[in-house]
């Protein structure tokens, strides 16, 4: 395997090389590289202590953040690179950080402190390919294996659970069977874990390609973080529209809306009221009235308790709490409506809405998903009024006097006050600012005025 790296990743293994040290690619970028895959950013392992790295990379922009446990960013060519000592982690009595950390002369060591055997390869030009655990046959099999004992891994660290789930949704793997038992028998240890770090993989994994699949599967152990939403599970709907109970439809969500941390957490989020608004009449067919603010109720307090900021917590829970929302009235304009609509959210928002509202009629029993074409009308119509330019005068307007002249209208103040009228009807959005339209309004306009 020759893995195209990017030059000043080469570089960097050159320079420690030329010092004397052994250096090499690790981690996420070699799994990715192997897999065919773009990577995010570039680590490097290397027998170099700290200060020797800073020795050999002296004149260059450092970044000494991680120095404490060996790691030193160097900015080459403008792009950061993570250059961290070779390493082992000794004792972890919180579960969740090692109480020390030695360095170590052997690559070997640094590779069997890490999660995922697909995790603990690394590469240079000169060895190749380094993989003591067989990460590359777990990436063929496509499956997220701890490196040794499972158990003791996850013990050490509980946040490994939750990576290992995040991992199976990102990349649509597996999770091998001694891993997954663990992870479903120490997943109370997720409790000790900060909110923060727990946060940060819950977005990962709602935004990777299986995971709906993840979701469903490792429920008991997402729970854990997400006590809210346990009572989703198993909840069955009693309702022709649906053929999943409220879990099983809320993933199915998440995985039809695309693949953006607001979205995704709101499609998640959706019904998570539907639990305490469920009732059934006498038909005994299933309702959730009121569900989504309750849900919205919950989201607030999910994200926050999370430690989201202000802004996703208010932007996801508006989202929820409109996701029932019907955009377009029966009666009424629904050019306004979607107006209305985009002043209050925003245009992103606006999208998202509808993104999520497709994702949802997408989740329900087959013979409701077609709901998914009043939404593709909106958001074509929401982008042609967008593309509008703004009216605020009277030359604003997509005609003019000599349009109307043409209409046959007199000239004189009549055509004036047309015009102001005219103007007023799309400010208030009684009509769209467009030719036909306006001149259609004109003509009814002067019949009205001639009666
Ligand atoms: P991503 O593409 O999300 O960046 P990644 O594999 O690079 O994936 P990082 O969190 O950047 O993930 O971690 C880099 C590497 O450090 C991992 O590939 C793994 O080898 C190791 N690692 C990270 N976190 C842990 C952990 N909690 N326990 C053990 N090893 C870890
Ligand atoms: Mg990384």
């Amino acid at each position: 395997m020759t893995p195209d790296f990017p030059e000043y990743a080469l570089q960097a293994i050159a320079r420690l090389n030329a010092a004397g040290f052994e250096a090499f690619l690790v981690g996420g970028c070699v799994r990715d590289a192997v897999m065919g895959r773009r990577p995010n950013d570039y680590d490097l392992t290397t027998s170099a202590l700290p200060d020797q790295i800073e020795a050999v990379f002296a004149g260059e922009r450092l970044i000494e953040t991680g120095l404490k446990h060996g790691t030193v960013t160097v900015l080459l060519s403008g792009q950061p690179i993570e250059i961290t000592t070779y390493r082992r982690d000794g004792g972890y009595s919180d579960h969740r950080h090692p109480d020390q950390v030695t360095f170590t002369p052997l690559l070997r060591d640094d590779l069997a402190r890490r999660d995922f055997t697909v995790n603990a390869m690394a590469w240079n030009p000169e060895t190749g390919l380094e993989d003591p655990f067989g990460g590359q046959e777990d990436l063929a099999r496509r499956v997220i294996r701890c490196v040794g004992d499972a158990e003791r891994r996850f013990d050490e660290d509980a946040l490994r659970i939750l990576r290992a789930l995040r991992f199976a949704a990102q990349l649509d793997f597996g999770v091998d069977p001694a891993t997954a038992a663990a992870a479903a028998a120490l997943r109370r240890s997720l409790e000790l874990v900060s909110r923060e770090r727990i946060a940060a993989e819950l977005t990962k994994l709602l935004c990777g390609p299986a995971a709906r699949r993840v979701l469903t599967e490792f429920w008991p152990v997402l729970a854990v973080c997400l006590p809210e939403l346990a009572p989703m599970e198993g909840l069955d709907q009693h309702s022709p529209y649906h053929c999943y109970d409220v879990l099983e439809h809320s993933a199915a969500a998440v995985e039809a809306a695309p693949p953006d941390r607001i979205t995704r957490w709101a499609a998640l989020l959706h019904d998570a009221g539907k639990p305490a608004c469920f009732t059934r009449d006498e038909a005994g067919r299933g309702h959730f009235y009121g569900h989504a603010k309750v849900s919205a109720q919950i989201a607030r307090e999910l994200l926050t308790r999370l430690r989201f900021d202000k802004d996703t917590v208010r932007r996801v829970s508006q989202l929820v709490e409109l996701h029932d929302y019907p955009i377009d009235p029966p009666e009424g304009s629904p050019d306004r409506a979607v107006r209305k609509l985009i002043g209050k959210l925003g245009p992103e928002d606006f999208f998202r809405l509808l993104d999520i509202k497709r994702a949802d009629a997408l989740a329900h029993h087959p013979d409701y998903r077609g709901r998914t074409a009043a939404c593709d009308r909106l958001e074509a119509r929401a982008r042609e009024l967008l593309a509008q330019p703004p009216c605020f005068t009277v030359k604003d307007l997509a005609i003019d006097g000599n349009d109307l002249l043409a209409a046959g209208v007199p000239a004189g103040p009549e055509l004036g006050r047309l015009l102001n009228e005219l103007l007023s009807a799309v400010v208030e959005d009684r009509t769209p600012n467009e030719k036909s339209a306006l001149l259609r309004l004109a003509r009814s306009l002067r019949e009205t005025d001639q009666d």
